[in-house]
């Protein structure tokens, strides 16, 4: 029987995650039924998301973690054992699985993958799983940028934010990204080629956003939500999109946040403002990662990863998405593969 270390959600928190919320423990695992995966973690994606899934909101769009369950993510995995006829001992999958050394899996509810020699392992994980879908998807496809065209990208130095940006220079835009420090800001202008950076701590935000976008905004791309959406809105164009991508500055509340405060202009500019799952959308991941990868190797897209060391980082390393810490997409890497 398989004997693994895993992060036990123990405690419900009220608003941010703290030392309580989970708790660090060992279990044995049950043996293989058909049709299940043994797994070895090597990578686990911390993403925003993963606070919600803490919660009692009735609307989410998938199952909640329980108290007393292991605790979720998104990760790259080594399958160890199979009973299944999809995958082999060996192979690699990525999928929905837990904070543990190993888990099992349903061999339906996960997918191979693949990366290309020339990125690491890690890196093209961060990239291809969740992210880089996430920012084609609502860039593209929602967001529908046009040259010449505004784009605004709010929570932008981090992994969705980051993609989306670049996303839209590619598609000839002028975008402007909001963060939340001077130095993630400089990031963008200097080495992403954002047109302008504006820090959302300083006191004259809004009077920045303003200059930034002589002209208004087209695209809205929503990371973040609260006043930040509310400045923005105040400021899209006829006919604009709002690409509501993300609300971070709400998941650490379970209740109902007042606001948007000008959504009076949903109508006045007949905007266009459309939520998305990226879930909804695996079908389409293919295609979607051919490009990203086309683009990192034209050295069009650039990347960041915040790589921890150690399963036992993992609540840090989630947390570092709620006080800002992170700059990049943050993932904890377990082990290595093995051949
Ligand atoms: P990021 O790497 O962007 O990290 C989160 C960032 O959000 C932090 O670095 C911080 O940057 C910013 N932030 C955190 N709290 C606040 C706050 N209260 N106000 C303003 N900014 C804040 O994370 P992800 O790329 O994983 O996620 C970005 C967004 O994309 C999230 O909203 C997430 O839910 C969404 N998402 C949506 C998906 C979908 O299917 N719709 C799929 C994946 C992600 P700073 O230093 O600038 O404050």
């Amino acid at each position: 029987m398989t004997q693994s270390r895993y992060w036990q959600f123990q405690q419900r928190p009220d608003a941010k995650i703290t030392d309580d919320t989970f708790g660090f423990e060992n279990r044995k695992l049950d043996e293989l039924q058909e049709g299940q995966l043994l797994v070895r973690n090597l990578v686990i994606s911390m993403d925003a998301t993963n606070r919600l899934w803490l919660g009692e909101r009735e609307e989410l769009y998938m199952e909640p973690v329980k108290l007393g369950d292991s605790m979720k993510g998104f990760g790259l995995c080594q399958v160890v054992a199979s009973k299944s006829r999809l995958y082999q001992e060996g192979q690699l999958i990525s999928g929905l699985t837990e904070w543990a050394d190993y888990s099992v899996l349903d061999a339906l509810l996960v997918q191979p993958f693949s990366y290309p020699d020339n990125l690491g392992m890690a890196e093209a994980f961060g990239v291809l799983s969740i992210a880089g879908p996430t920012a084609y998807h609502g860039m593209l496809n929602i967001g529908q940028p046009k040259p010449g065209e505004t784009v605004v990208v709010t929570a932008a130095s981090g992994a969705v934010g980051m993609l989306a940006g670049q996303i839209a220079k590619l598609s000839g835009c002028r975008v402007v990204g909001t963060a939340g420090s001077a130095e993630k800001c400089r990031y963008l202008t200097d080495e992403l080629g954002f047109d302008a950076a504006i820090n959302y701590r300083d006191e004259d935000f809004s009077s920045q956003l303003a200059k930034a976008c002589p002209v208004g905004i087209d695209v809205q791309f929503e990371n973040v939500g609260g006043a930040i959406l509310d400045h923005c809105l105040s400021l899209m164009n006829n006919g604009g999109r709002v690409v509501i991508c993300g609300l971070i500055s709400m998941y650490n509340s379970d209740q109902n946040v007042p606001g948007p405060y000008m959504f009076h202009n949903s109508i006045m500019k007949r905007l266009k403002i459309e939520g998305f799952v990226i879930l909804d959308h695996a079908a389409q991941f293919p295609l979607m990662q051919r490009y990203l990868l086309e683009w990192m190797d034209a050295g069009l897209l650039k990347f960041r990863v915040n790589l921890h060391e150690g399963l036992e980082c993992a609540p840090e390393a989630l947390r570092s998405l709620y006080n800002s810490q992170n700059d990049g997409k943050v993932l904890i890497k377990l082990t290595d593969p093995e051949s």
